[in-house]
């Protein structure tokens, strides 16, 4: 006899291990490609440069019939700094919620999929279904980039995608992409009092923080759409840092930005906008200085999403809602990039996002409930 769990003893098993994302996830893969192995699944791992993380992918049922994907990240955000009242890494029940770090974002959702495992198994001769898990989402998208190809791979694209980030169980077809960079501005330091003499990297990266601003505030013009609020392309510099004392002419400036496009938009054109302005800086203020230079290293880019409502696979999901309402949100998911891969994607899960990243974050126990209940009828054809 194959063992099983119910949802609150595989949320326990889950939070027990600390997957914060600056740590390593090995020990929770193995346990869940343990489980599904023994349930028949066909696994494939990949790693990120250090092997220190891995994705998961898992297949039940002939790999060459397209199937359903369902997807979470297992890594968590710090609890550094924050106050509990119950120890984050050890699943706490009280009046209704399970409380516990990444109960809410996204183990629920992950332990509701490990639960379901015998119910696949036992209808995988009639259909095919992927279970996807990503590490390093948290700092930006960056594990499901090596998890993609594994699933372009497959000898059938699946039909459909459910990432189950926290939603309160609301279908979401559409959230913005984002890119973001930090831009190092290399000048030429010199005594304050002959600043000819060298070059300003502070002036230099205020002058391409005032063209990003000129550049928000052009967006805001634009007629937008209004699904997704605010209706329109976000662009703002978060940090600056750059000078060392007021006599010096400072040699170095950095400073970070971001972008929060709509999927309709493509973030390169800024940034060509941006990569021509810091050549025209240069060759103003910074003739015969070989050493003065504006670098881009880019921190994180994941497109936006926009799924077609008319999708068979979305009214299948709202069949098993019991309720045609769809929406968008504001924060970003791994979503577009199996979208951008050609898989019909959406977002829904449970737990509300206002719950995530905070200290107690917990997960209602109903909404666990109705994800189990929406997963079941999805299983049954909707
Ligand atoms: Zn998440």
């Amino acid at each position: 006899m194959r063992e099983s769990w119910s949802v609150l003893q595989w949320l326990s098993r889950l939070v027990a291990h600390d997957t914060t994302s600056s740590k390593s996830n090995l020990l929770l893969i193995e346990e869940i490609e343990t489980y599904l192995q023994s349930w028949g699944f066909t696994c494939q791992k990949s790693f990120d440069d250090d092997k220190r993380k891995a994705n998961l992918l898992a297949t039940i049922g002939d790999p060459e019939r397209p199937g359903m994907l369902f997807s979470g990240h297992t890594d968590v955000v710090p609890v550094t700094g924050q106050s509990w009242a119950s120890d984050p890494f050890q699943l706490s029940i009280r009046e209704g919620k399970a409380y516990g770090r990444g109960t809410c974002d996204m183990k629920g959702f992950l332990a509701v999929l490990l639960k379901m495992v015998p119910d696949w198994v036992r209808l995988a001769d009639q259909q095919t279904t992927h279970l996807a898990f990503s590490y390093d989402e948290e700092i930006g998208c960056v594990g499901a980039r090596r998890l993609v190809p594994l699933i372009s791979n497959l000898p059938a694209l699946p039909k459909g995608c459910i990432v189950g980030e926290p939603t309160s169980m609301q279908l979401i077809l559409g959230h913005k992409g984002k890119t973001s960079y930090q831009v190092d501005v290399r000048g030429c330091e010199c005594h304050s009092s002959m600043p000819a003499h060298g070059v300003n990297a502070v002036e230099i990266a205020a002058e391409l923080i005032h063209t990003l601003s000129l550049q928000a505030k052009l967006q805001r013009t634009r007629e937008g759409d209004n699904r997704f609020d605010p209706p329109y392309t976000t662009i703002h510099t978060g940090t600056v840092h750059g000078g060392t004392a007021l006599n010096i002419v400072p040699g170095a400036c950095a400073f970070e930005f971001e972008m929060r496009h709509l999927p309709s938009e493509d973030p390169t054109s800024l940034l060509m906008h941006l990569d021509d302005q810091s050549n025209r800086i240069l060759d103003e203020r910074a003739p015969g200085f070989d050493q003065a230079k504006v670098r881009f290293n880019m921190r994180s880019s994941y497109p936006g999403l926009l799924t077609h409502e008319n999708q068979p696979f979305v009214s299948q999901i709202k069949k098993a809602l019991g309720t045609p309402d769809q929406s968008f949100v504001s924060f970003g998911t791994e979503a577009g990039l199996y979208s951008q891969a050609g898989i019909p994607t959406v977002v829904l899960g449970p737990g509300s996002i206002s719950q995530a990243h905070k200290p107690d974050e917990f997960v209602a126990l109903d909404q666990l409930i109705k994800c189990e209940t929406v997963m079941n009828k999805l299983l049954n054809g909707g």
